[in-house]
């Protein structure tokens, strides 16, 4: 058995303190994921820094936003009245992911940390330069069908794994942040990382930096928004390919749209030009189709996940038609 030391501190200062002094500490939140690569020997932190006596759980409104804390519940937040009014696109992804006994565990910020998924990152007995930088990628020429089909490199193909993200991303969140340097603001499009020559590095966090919270900006996007998870079952199973889709939609004419995908990057996809595509169109099948041909350019499968190409511009279509109807 790994020995690790344990600590609970009741302040952020004293959270970061704790872990900045110590390269090889980790915070916990819910633990649904953390302790699950523990038990597998993925990752073997020798202290965990336990965030749950930090205040860091409102939900509320401010000027211009809502406000999130990084330990507000995926369930909590999935049905808070001001998130299904102000953002109801979060609450259908949040309900998407995981099953309602991990969403009473898991937090806001743990959702957004959350490794991947990919099953040579899982196995340490594999190649996974994420998890052993320079030992290889396993799933270039592997089991690769859950994997990457945009922004990969030949170091990493893994995708990010969290529903809730891809609503984040959509709605231009920020996160915010508190480290051993102040405080700092990270649009959600920045947060995560594509892979590159790092893929050790999920993320732009420094060490020892703390998640607070995340703040979405007012929008427009109240009514017609739609988040389409397809997956191998109907629940407790993670996206082949996910679409968050949210349309602003004056008469017949789409005045603002957003749009992004899960299970096809390293992080959470959004989908700018097929955006600017249906902004000023008629909200019609064949605008969707267009965006849909759009958002998937530039796509690129392996061996066993190019499948996700053809169902990623399915996905796109339906998630529009179907955010398009809500009256
Ligand atoms: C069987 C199963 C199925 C699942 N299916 C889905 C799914 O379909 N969709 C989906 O989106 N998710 C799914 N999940 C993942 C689940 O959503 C995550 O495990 C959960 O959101 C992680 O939150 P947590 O609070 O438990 O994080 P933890 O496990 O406590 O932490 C995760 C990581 O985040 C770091 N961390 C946590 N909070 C902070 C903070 N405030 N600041 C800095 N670092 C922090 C920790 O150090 C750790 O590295 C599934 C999980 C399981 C076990």
């Amino acid at each position: 058995m790994r020995q690790f030391t344990y600590l609970r501190p009741s302040t952020s200062k004293a959270a970061i303190d704790a872990l900045s002094k110590d390269p090889n500490a980790q915070f916990i939140a819910g633990g649904t994921n953390l302790i699950d690569l523990m038990k597998k020997g993925v990752m073997a932190p020798e202290k965990l820094v336990d965030i749950n006596n930090l205040p860091l759980k409102e939900i509320k409104k401010q000027t211009g936003n809502l406000h999130i804390g990084a330990l507000a519940l995926n369930s909590d937040v999935s049905e808070n009245k001001l998130v299904t009014q102000y953002h109801p696109l979060l609450s259908l992804a949040l309900k998407a992911g995981a099953s309602a006994q991990l969403r009473n565990m898991a937090t806001v910020g743990g959702n957004m940390l959350q490794r991947t998924r990919c099953f040579y990152f899982y196995e340490p007995s594999l190649p996974c330069n994420k998890r052993e930088p320079g030992s290889g990628c396993g799933a270039l020429e592997g089991v690769n069908r859950m994997h990457a089909i945009f922004g990969w490199s030949d170091k990493c193909i893994a995708v990010h794994p969290s529903d809730m993200a891809i609503a984040m991303v959509a709605l231009d969140a920020s996160v915010l942040v508190y480290g051993p340097k102040g405080n700092r603001r990270i649009p959600f499009q920045d947060f995560h990382r594509l892979p590159g020559d790092t893929p050790e590095k999920d993320n732009s966090l420094e060490k020892g930096e703390l998640v607070m919270g995340v703040e979405i900006p007012d929008g427009p996007f109240t009514k017609n928004v739609h988040y389409l998870k397809v997956r191998d079952r109907a629940s407790y199973a993670f996206a082949l390919v996910s679409v968050a889709a949210a349309l602003n939609i004056s008469g017949k004419t789409i005045k603002d749209a957003r749009l992004a995908m899960g299970g096809v990057a390293h992080k959470p996809w959004r989908l700018l030009d097929a955006e600017k595509a249906l902004i000023g169109k008629p909200a019609t099948e064949e605008t969707f189709k267009q965006a849909a041909d759009i958002a998937m350019r530039g796509a690129k499968g392996f061996k066993y996940n190019s499948f996700k190409i053809p169902m990623g511009k399915n996905a796109i279509l339906d998630a529009l038609k179907t955010a398009a109807a809500k009256v």
